[in-house]
């Protein structure tokens, strides 16, 4: 006689927005903002770079998605 397997634990799906420590402070691993900086290189030509910074967890979706408490209004 077997036992069937336990079902899988059901976790909420994240798609990908989980919290990650950088720096100590919790950010979301799936969220960034995108910022774009311009500056001149060596030779003084105009270069546009793109900076990503990191959202602070929880970011919006975690809220939405219902992975963290909402935040009390
Ligand atoms: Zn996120």
């Amino acid at each position: 006689m077997t036992t069937p397997p336990d079902p899988p634990v059901s976790k909420p799906e994240t798609f990908g927005h989980e919290p990650f420590e950088y720096d100590g402070v919790p950010i979301c691993t799936r969220c960034y903002t995108t910022s774009v900086r311009c500056s001149l290189d060596a030779f003084e030509v105009p270069r546009r770079s793109t900076v990503r910074l990191p959202v602070p967890w929880p970011c919006t979706s975690a809220v939405v998605l219902g992975l963290v408490p909402r935040p009390a209004v």
